[in-house]
Formats: structure tokens, sequence, C-alpha cells
């Protein structure tokens, strides 16, 4: 039977044995089911990631990751990505999400580590996890040094605000990347010797294999994945058309298989070195 988990006492664990853990947004059942039915062939542990924007309400959300995730023969997590404030981090806490980001990271220095800080009182009070941000992670625009994350200022962060788990701006971005990502890996190196917080690379979709291998060896312990997947669930709904019209369920029985391959073939890589996570 699957487990629920603390997503830092999975992380620590993928810090300390040198693999990251894949952290999906999902949207629905059927894409819920796929990512953990993926967690499973590729035998390693997963976080469901609630994206704040998303229309399902989030106790229905948070029931049926649970309800799934117990079904598996995985540990999980149920995590609340990009909150921007305050507020929408105390309704995942009161719903039972097992950890929450806060994105503050728009915010000059000194007003991320409040923002973070006021996060990071009431989530531990209540025995929750925190991820913050610091540098900027872009949205399908050229990437930003100047956002990047500095070794310094990561370790300072950390040590002011009481977070888990840190996402780090090294060259990496969400959506669809323009130009083939580039991740900074040296200066990865340097953050990770700089805190013991495990790190979290946002955009992880399209990163090349062996650059995000790379990340890995590294000190990146959590991959927040999203669009690729659904672009490929919509190519593989796209081709069972082609040849005669079809049902939705036709179409979410056929994509089943193919995409929790596609999916499962991306976590195999998060896991380098092969080890027997479980
Ligand atoms: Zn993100």
């Amino acid at each position: 039977m699957g487990t629920l988990c603390q997503s830092a006492e999975l992380m620590q664990d993928a810090r300390r044995r040198g693999y990251a853990v894949p952290a999906y947004d999902t949207f629905n059942y059927e894409t819920t089911r796929m990512v953990f039915n993926a967690a499973e062939a590729a035998r390693t542990p997963v976080i469901i990631m609630y994206y704040a924007d998303y229309y399902m309400p989030m106790q229905t959300f948070a029931d049926m990751v649970k309800d799934l995730g117990r079904r598996s023969a995985v540990p999980f997590a149920l995590h609340l990505d990009h909150s921007p404030d305050f507020d929408t981090c105390l309704q995942a806490i009161k719903t039972g999400f097992t950890s929450v980001m806060i994105d503050a990271s728009k915010l000059p220095f000194e007003d991320n580590i409040k923002a973070t800080r006021e996060v990071v009182r009431a989530a531990h009070a209540m025995g929750i996890d925190v991820e913050g941000e610091l540098g900027m992670v872009g949205r399908e625009e050229a990437v930003n040094r100047g956002l990047f994350t500095q070794p310094e200022e990561a370790a300072r962060f950390v040590e002011a605000t009481g977070i888990d788990t840190l996402a780090v701006a090294i060259g990496n971005s969400h959506g669809v990347y323009i130009d083939e990502p580039e991740l900074d890996i040296p200066l990865l190196q340097s953050i990770h010797e700089a805190t013991d917080a495990p790190l979290v690379l946002h955009g992880t979709s399209m990163i090349p294999v062996d650059q995000l291998k790379e990340a890995v060896r590294h000190g990146i312990t959590k991959t927040n994945i999203a669009t690729e997947y659904l672009m490929e669930y919509a190519n593989v709904m796209v081709n069972l058309c082609q040849d005669k019209p079809r049902t939705i369920m036709q179409l979410l029985h056929g994509a089943h298989q193919p995409v929790t391959d596609f999916i499962a073939a991306k976590m195999a890589i998060l896991n380098p070195d092969q080890i027997a996570i479980f």
C-alpha cells in the first residue's frame, strides 16, 4: 500500500542517496493515476502537486490524490505548487497537504524572507514542510542570468526563513523552452555546498537528459514537471483521432498506457545510478 509521507522526508533520502524525487502537477483523475502508475513502474517515490490556479477544489484534489496514492505501491507526498500568498498556503495546510510552496520570489530579498517566514511559522506549527524560492524561475522567456540564485544569498535565505527545501534558478524556465536550456551546473554545485536544504528544479520538462542527470548528481532532489507530459498526452490523443473519429472515453483509455510509459521513462532519468530506492 502506498504511504503518505512528508515531501522533505522523501527529499532528504534522495539527497543522501543521489536521486531526485519526481514531482508532477496533475489535473484530474486520469493524469494523477498515470503518474502513480508510472512511479510504480519506475519504482520511485513521487510528489503530486496541486497547481494553485487549477479549477478543481483543493479538498477534492487532496481526497483524490490520497485515495489513488494509498491504492498505489509507492511512498508519496501531496504538495501545493506556487502559492502566491499566505492564505492559499493555510488553506492547503488545513486541507491535509503535506507540504506547501510559497513563491515570493518576485519580491525583493528581505520581503521574500518575510513572506516566506510567515508561512514557515504557520506550517511548522502543523508539521507541514515549506518550499521557498530564491532567484526567479521565469516562464517561456529568455533566461536572465541576473535572476539566478546566488549561493551566499541561498544560505542566508534558508537560515532566515527556516524553509525545508529551496527552489533554485540556474538556467531553468517554466513552460516550453524557446532555446535549448543550459543549466549552470557549477552554480548549482556552489549552492549545494552553501546550504543543507534539499534543492528543487522547476521547469524540468525538456531539459536534455545529460544535463538533468548532472543536476541530480549535484544536488537537485525534486524536479517539477508538467508541460512535457501534458503535451505528450495531447499528441497521443490527436494521433488516436487520425484514422477514425473516437469518443473521449476511447481517447482516455487509449492514451493511458503510452503516456504512463512516457512518464516512467522520465522518472528513470532522475535515478541516474539506478539504485533500488525501496
Ligand atoms: Zn514552478
